[in-house]
């Protein structure tokens, strides 16, 4: 398997803390059947500031130190980079990295209960610079889950998607579990990945959201789930279904 989002770069975010932090994950990752990480700190979320050399320095670092540790697992370059006007300007002036340096993918993070009004026309602009946008985590973005039209006018404008492992297995609450099952139902995204921080409360669950997938949606959307994840690194094209409205059902009853 393949994890494109995770935070397993030590000392550069609320990830890994340390080195042991880093290789204890690498080992989990390896349980879990994984075998390459994209590792993407976060960058300018109003916390953390990680530019392109600083990461491709740290994943450097730790393939060596995963060399020597006999752990069989790869990390690749990436970036989780908060939705920022300037995102295009550093860009085009080396700060910001594409997933894998493939110069094709690049993941933007919303804020956690809004989207800015200016969503729409960055996501144009950046696919106009030969980018395709992927926003990490729609799935716990509260202003998408009482307004999913707005995640979706965004796909069906080229925009793609990641939803997080946990989210599938419960971690984040019933709501964001039948939230997510919803976007994948409507076609509206397009990868797994774990944005695991740490071995304890932000593991991985790449196995066990695989199984859930596997089950409630079949082994066809698990497969176009991880054949996207290579695409992605390999800086190819990826598999997309047109993208439908998530149907709001009405709740009847007492509660
Ligand atoms: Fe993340």
């Amino acid at each position: 398997m393949i994890d494109l989002h995770c935070h397993i770069l030590h000392g550069i975010d609320d990830g890994a803390q340390t080195i042991e932090d880093s290789l204890h994950m690498a080992k989990q990752a390896v349980h879990e059947g994984i075998h390459t990480i994209v590792a993407t700190p976060h960058h300018q979320n109003g916390k953390y500031m990680n530019e392109k050399n600083d990461i491709v320095h740290g994943v450097l670092v730790l393939n060596d130190y995963l060399l020597q540790e006999n752990i069989p697992l790869t990390i690749l370059p990436g970036q989780e980079s908060r939705i920022y006007g300037e995102i295009l300007t550093d860009y085009r002036s080396g700060k910001i990295l594409t997933l894998n340096q493939t110069d094709k993918y690049i993941f933007i993070e919303l804020p956690s209960s809004q989207v800015p009004q200016f969503t729409e026309r960055l996501l144009y602009d950046i696919q106009a610079e030969g980018l395709i946008p992927i926003i990490v985590h729609p799935e716990r973005n509260s202003r998408l889950i009482e307004e999913p039209d707005i995640l979706y006018n965004l796909v069906n404008k080229g925009a793609m998607t990641q939803i997080t492992a946990s989210s599938l297995t419960g971690r984040f609450g019933k709501k964001i579990k039948k939230f997510s099952i919803d976007l994948i139902y409507a076609n509206l995204t397009h990868i797994i990945a774990s944005d695991a921080h740490n071995v304890s409360g932000r593991n991985f669950h790449m196995q066990e959201a695989s199984e859930f997938i596997a089950s409630e949606c079949g082994m066809d959307t698990l497969y176009m789930f991880y054949e996207n994840a290579e695409a992605i690194i390999n800086g190819q094209a990826c598999f997309k279904d047109t993208p439908d409205k998530v149907k709001k059902k009405k709740f009847l009853g007492i509660f």
